[in-house]
């Protein structure tokens, strides 16, 4: 672009045509340009300038009081500049309201003083520029609430829009086949406590990588005859892939196994490999759901299932699951009347003594199991609702109830029974137990309300509990001070690996069921369990094998060192009564 000065004439003898030049110049110039004395006086203004001008005041003749309303501060800011000359300000922004039928506008002013007698200010109409700016910031933010910023990818709101999309196609095409997945993470809350969050964030976004990856139209393996897909993240550890225009219905099984495939290999973060399968839940379009939110809502239903199934796995939903899930919802109601009105109780299984020469020994111990005696359901098992217990607070009162319960049945067989007496009480803690702050004062009141011995007492947790944050561990040691042991239940089915034991503060290692059974046929197992008894041996620690069904099953453990076995080869978890008959039965030799 040529130098606009260059182009205006300035010798002598065209001294007028350059006049006229600049004149022409001025008076065409697409800005405005307004030039005048310090104290705003106009000496001259262009077109352009009066045009943009007009529409604030009739009268022009002061630069400052045109602007005294809209912009006040282009008057305060030429007087509090001190220097000879220099811009006083630069793009000031001045939003001129709709007047008479004009529509608002924006201008921009730049106000410079030349000397020490004359200001010149170029304004400029910008209102084009604010709206795209506006428009791309509208944009921006739009984008920002529709997307989950840990992972990118849509969320929960963007997937609805979806989904709502996808229900419209449904209801004028016959034929179309979609189905939604709903994924949960299992465990995921381990991962958090025992590694915290930072490391939880990072593996869910490995988890969105990998549902990408295994999405992508490219990647031939298991992939869905689906001509569009979205994965999104709906909360903390929930994700939902909707598959959209599926040739076959069936093809949604290929695709859920491929997710549990992918999502199921180790998770490297910094030096932890961590594993975090899934569980998921699917809606197909073969379905009665009436909106977006109620198929998400199934969906989710329908995870719940994979994952009281053990997790790891699919479940298509069906519409009998919604009354179970509304049941267990009435769970929360009902447990609180429960432990009011004293429908829960506590049954005792057998902790015995694994002997070398094959007797064992019935008094080793009992642990205490929760049960809840339904007005109708019947006798409803701890899996159905020590969740929600946890959920819902509940399970303070709850766990208050079972140690107290059972301490009260320890104390009376040792008066009743005397050598015939269990030698150790143990008794499951929940981990929203132990966040309690009040939690270890009353446990010492129900030893002494009891008359409890702290030393028979052993108090159950879970790996991830026991590496918990300090004033977890802090709690812990100070049960401990009373001289109460803990054990380590379901190890094996954790994080915490046979090198990191000794970080624990624990007498015990119970080995996980999955484990025990089977022992009697896969050597991989047997080779951990050895593993497990050597090294909790190493270090201290007694050995429990839980869930041992058969013999063959307990003359492994036995053989491979385990003091004490727990199972329904030797005593189910049996009432007070019960339990007392199986106590005074008599020793019993094992093959
Ligand atoms: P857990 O502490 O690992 O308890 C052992 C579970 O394995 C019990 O299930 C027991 O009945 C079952 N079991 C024992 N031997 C065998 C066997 O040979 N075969 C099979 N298939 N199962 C066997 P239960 O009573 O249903 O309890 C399940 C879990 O609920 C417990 O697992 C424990 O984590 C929790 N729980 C039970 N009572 C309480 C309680 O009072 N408080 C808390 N916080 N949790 C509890
Ligand atoms: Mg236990
Ligand atoms: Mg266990």
């Amino acid at each position: 672009m040529p130098d606009a000065s260059a182009s205006i004439p300035t010798t002598e003898e065209d001294g007028l045509g350059a006049h006229e030049a600049l004149m022409q110049f001025l008076y065409r110039a697409p800005i405005g340009l307004v030039s005048a004395k310090l104290d705003g006086t106009v000496e001259m203004i262009n077109p352009k300038a009066a045009q943009l001008l007009m529409p604030i005041a009739r009268d022009l003749d002061n630069l400052f009081d045109v602007f005294a309303e809209l912009a006040p501060e282009l008057l305060t800011r030429a007087m509090a500049f001190e220097h000879a000359s220099g811009p006083i300000c630069q793009s000031l922004r001045v939003n001129v309201p709709a007047l008479a039928g004009r529509p608002a506008r924006v201008l921009s002013i730049d106000l410079t003083k030349l000397d020490g007698t004359s200001l010149m200010a170029v304004i400029d109409d910008t209102t084009l520029d604010s709206e795209r700016e506006e428009q791309n910031l509208a944009r921006q933010l739009r984008h920002a609430a529709r997307v989950d910023t840990l992972t990118s990818l849509p969320n929960r709101t963007a997937l609805l829009e979806q989904v709502r999309g996808v229900l419209d196609l449904e209801a004028i095409d016959d034929g179309y086949e979609f189905a939604v997945l709903y994924l949960n993470c299992d465990r995921f809350g381990q991962i958090n406590d025992g590694f915290g969050r930072p490391v939880g964030d990072e593996v869910l976004a490995m988890v969105a990588g990998r549902l990408r990856a295994t999405l992508r139209p490219h990647d031939c393996v298991g992939r869905s005859s689906a001509n569009d897909t979205v994965a999104a993240r709906v909360s903390g550890d929930e994700f939902v892939v909707l598959l959209q225009g599926l040739a076959h219905g069936a093809d949604v099984h290929l695709v859920a196994s491929r997710l549990l495939e992918a999502l199921a290999r180790p998770y490297v973060v910094g030096t932890h490999q961590l594993f975090c399968s899934a569980s998921i839940g699917i809606v197909t379009r073969r379905h009665d759901t009436g909106d977006a939110d109620a198929l998400l809502q199934d969906a989710s239903i329908a995870m719940d299932a994979a994952k009281r199934a053990g997790g790891a796995r699919y479940v298509v939903f069906e519409s009998s699951m919604r009354e179970r899930a509304v049941q267990r919802g009435g769970i929360e109601v009902e447990l609180r009347r429960a432990i009011a009105d004293r429908q829960l109780f506590v049954v005792y299984q057998p902790v015995v003594g694994l002997r070398v020469d094959g007797v064992i020994d019935r008094m080793a111990g009992v642990e205490a199991l929760v049960r809840w005696r339904h007005p109708t359901r019947g006798v409803v098992p701890p899996i159905e609702f020590i969740g929600v217990a946890e959920e819902t607070g509940l399970i303070g009162r709850l766990g208050d109830f079972v140690l107290e319960t059972a301490c009260r049945q320890f104390v009376e067989w040792r008066r009743t029974l005397g050598d015939r007496a269990p030698r150790l009480l143990a008794v499951n803690l929940s981990r929203a137990q132990l966040v309690d702050e009040a939690f270890v004062g009353s446990v010492h009141d129900v030893l002494v309300a009891t008359g409890m011995p702290a030393s028979q007492l052993q108090l159950e947790v879970t790996e991830s509990l026991a590496a918990q944050d300090e004033d977890v561990q802090q709690r812990l040691h100070d049960l401990r001070s009373f001289g109460i042991t803990l054990a380590l239940d379901d190890f094996g089915t954790g994080y915490s690996s046979l090198s990191s034991l000794h970080l624990l503060p624990v007498g015990t290692v119970k080995i996980d069921r999955s484990f025990v059974h089977l022992a009697d046929t896969s050597a991989h197992h047997r080779v951990l369990i050895e593993a497990t008894v050597r090294v909790a041996r190493s270090l201290g620690m007694g050995t429990v094998a839980e869930g041992i069904e058969t013999q063959a099953q307990a003359a492994v453990i036995r053989a491979l060192g385990c003091d004490k076995g727990q199972g329904y080869l030797f005593g189910r978890p049996l009432t007070s009564e019960d339990a007392t008959a199986w106590l005074t039965a008599g020793s019993c030799e094992v093959s």
